[in-house]
């Protein structure tokens, strides 16, 4: 497929509007594109079902005893535009001005989609890889609570690869690396009482109140430590609300908090300090009942700055002309976060800008076809490495 070509296809799937939903419509865009290739028995498509609508897709070339497993990740979501009468060009119209196309999606993350897709195609026509399966993966749901991911990391898709890229936007660094995430929720039951008598009462903010102290520095010791590539962690509450009336003593409030993990300071010791910062509050108030519930929990990961696959795109660049590029930790979270498997590589590289989740955003038609190129490089050449 010619640049030309993978342009209008990055249109057309841009065109869809697959905001947490029709990921299928995608899906069975690049399936067919794939079926001259399946009906030739040189790839396989799989399509693993999420929701209606919602479908996974898996495409697999190269024998499935390679020496080296390249696994590629892309998700079909994208988040809501918000107001279409805001952008300069309908969100979902996938506009071509002055060398950019725009659109939801065209930077997070369907130009990294496509530019992999077309460059697995490439590759398969010009059967260039060496002792290497690659195992094309474009997911549902990323944006949301990496629905997708995490179904294939629990049907066992990603067992035995030794590495995975996410074509996430990251043209300026190459991240290894992203930290975990931790959203819970403390509950504070007490009881209501007029406010000229409130010791007739229990006050549920109170409680909040002595559970955020109690918090604080535990936290604030575990978020101290930075690491190499992520940094350090932090804990923000977020969302706070008790009370109804301002002369009634609140009988019931929450809180809810966002935890940011590293391998320094992980998701069992922040569980652990925020139990014994409950326990805390709770034993210095008796006469309130305290709750703590997890809502979500990642992991962060950490694959080594130096792994085969940063060395194999840091050398592609290199050949090309191209400099070697920062290698950093990501802040945000990725599929690999439920995707990635002890020792196995990880890096996140692809085009698009900081434009992502925003109005007018775009992708330079540029940045995206030297992807195409770049990926062919990439997939022909990380057996090399190994
Ligand atoms: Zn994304």
């Amino acid at each position: 497929m010619d640049n030309q070509e993978a342009v209008e296809l990055l249109q057309k799937v841009i065109k869809i509007p697959s905001v947490a939903a029709k990921e299928a419509e995608v899906a069975d865009v690049l399936d067919a594109l794939a079926q001259p290739y399946v009906d030739a028995g040189e790839l396989t498509v799989e399509r693993l079902n999420y929701a209606p609508g919602r479908d996974n897709l898996i495409i697999k070339y190269g024998p499935d005893d390679a020496k080296t497993k390249l696994g590629i990740d892309g998700h079909m979501d994208v988040v809501d535009p918000g107001d279409p009468a805001k952008w300069t060009y309908d969100p979902f119209a996938a506009t071509i001005k002055d060398g950019k196309i725009y659109g939801r999606g065209a930077s997070d993350m369907k130009s990294g989609l496509i530019a992999a897709f077309v460059a697995f195609l490439n590759v398969v026509k010009k059967h260039e890889l060496h002792d290497t399966q690659l195992v094309f993966f474009a997911t549902v749901g990323e944006e949301v609570d990496n629905y997708g991911a995490r179904q294939l990391a629990a049907g066992h898709y990603v067992d035995g690869l030794s590495g995975i890229l996410v074509c996430e936007p990251s043209s300026t660094q190459i991240e290894p690396s992203c930290r975990g995430i931790i959203d819970y929720t403390v509950t504070v039951q007490g009881k209501a009482a007029h406010s000229s008598t409130p010791e007739q009462g229990a006050n549920a903010i109170t409680g909040l109140f002595a559970y955020s102290a109690a918090v604080a520095p535990k936290a604030a010791k575990l978020c101290a430590p930075d690491h190499p590539m992520l940094g350090h962690a932090t804990h923000s509450i977020t969302l706070i609300n008790g009370g109804n009336q301002v002369n009634i003593i609140p009988e019931a409030a929450k809180l809810r908090a966002n935890i940011r993990t590293t391998p320094l300071a992980d998701n069992v010791a922040f569980t652990k300090a925020i139990n014994a910062a409950k326990d805390e509050a709770a034993a210095a108030h008796p006469e309130l009942h305290f709750e703590l519930s997890v809502d979500s929990t990642i992991d962060s990961v950490a694959s080594s700055a130096d792994n085969h696959l940063v060395q194999t795109i840091q050398a592609v660049r290199n050949a090309q002309g191209l400099p070697s590029l920062p290698v950093k930790g990501g802040t945000g979270i990725n599929d690999a976060a439920v995707m990635l498997q002890p020792g196995m590589d990880l890096a996140e590289y692809g085009p698009g800008n900081d434009s992502s989740h925003q109005t007018d955003e775009y992708v330079d038609i540029a940045d995206f076809t030297q992807a195409i190129g770049l990926y062919e490089k990439i997939f022909s050449q990380y057996g090399l490495t190994y």
